[in-house]
């Protein structure tokens, strides 16, 4: 339902976390059941990531009662329940199942049933009822499938690989504990903008989610995928060519 991402600079710190919170509270306004966040940075194992049913101060206070640590990136998600009743377990983000990478969802994917299916019979195990968990899943198996010799996947390479898989409609974004630089989104029939900062970059299901930071922003169209880190913004198609994204300004007060 809601989405915001954001690439901050080096050395880890609060301000990922922050934004995450913030975004999701100025898209509060378009209703939502359940919220989430996660985190990556530089020497994490895996992803770490905070998720409550209910309303966001529930998300809010859980990362109060259990802190989340300083980082470089986040994601953070107020889902609007399609497939799976609302609840901790069902709400984003969703994670791969080595734990490296976290994916957040908006919209609905139609062939989750049929990737399930082919998934489960490669080992792959599932907790929630959604149809996000799939391509958390999937996106973890094809991660490892573009992976240097350093032990480092391509995440925006196999984000796009992922969304020529899907149908449906979807805005995705993903952060990966290997590349803790970068954020990166991909859409079909689903919204996303990137913010741009100075020394920081944004990503959102509208302005909202960053408007309080900044009011440049780029408009990604139909079947695009973006990478943002601090001071990069790579826009292509789900091929990899690259795609001149249309900027604009945000015109209203925060
Ligand atoms: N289909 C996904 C789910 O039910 C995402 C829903 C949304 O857009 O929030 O979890």
């Amino acid at each position: 339902c809601g989405i915001v991402g954001y690439a901050g600079p080096a050395p880890a710190n609060a301000k990922p976390l922050e934004v995450c919170l913030q975004g999701l509270k100025r898209l509060e306004y378009r209703g939502y059941d359940s919220a989430g966040v996660a985190l990556a940075a530089p020497g994490m194992d895996t992803v770490v990531f905070r998720k409550k049913a209910g309303r966001l101060d529930n998300l809010v206070k859980e990362t109060q009662r259990s802190p989340m640590p300083d980082a470089t990136v986040g994601i953070g998600h107020t889902r609007w329940a399609t497939n799976g009743a609302p609840s901790d377990v069902n709400a984003h983000p969703h994670i791969s199942q080595d734990g490296k990478i976290a994916l957040i969802h908006n919209g609905i994917i139609e062939n989750a049933a049929q990737l399930k299916f082919e998934l489960q019979a490669e080992g792959y195990s599932f907790s929630s009822g959604t149809d996000t968990e799939v391509a958390a899943k999937l996106l973890g198996k094809i991660a490892n499938q573009v992976i240097d010799e350093t032990g480092t996947p391509d995440l925006f390479e196999a984000l796009r690989r992922v969304s020529r898989m899907l149908s449906g409609a979807f805005t995705l974004l993903a952060v990966d504990v290997r590349q803790p630089d970068i954020v990166v989104g991909s859409r079909h029939d689903s919204p996303l903008v990137v913010g741009l900062g100075d020394g920081e970059n944004f990503l959102g299901s509208d302005v909202a989610a960053f408007v309080a930071y900044t009011k440049n922003a780029l408009e990604l169209g139909q079947d695009e995928a973006v990478c943002i880190s601090a001071g990069s913004v790579t826009v292509t198609d789900f091929d990899g060519n690259p795609v001149e994204a249309k900027p604009f300004t945000v015109d209203w007060d925060a």
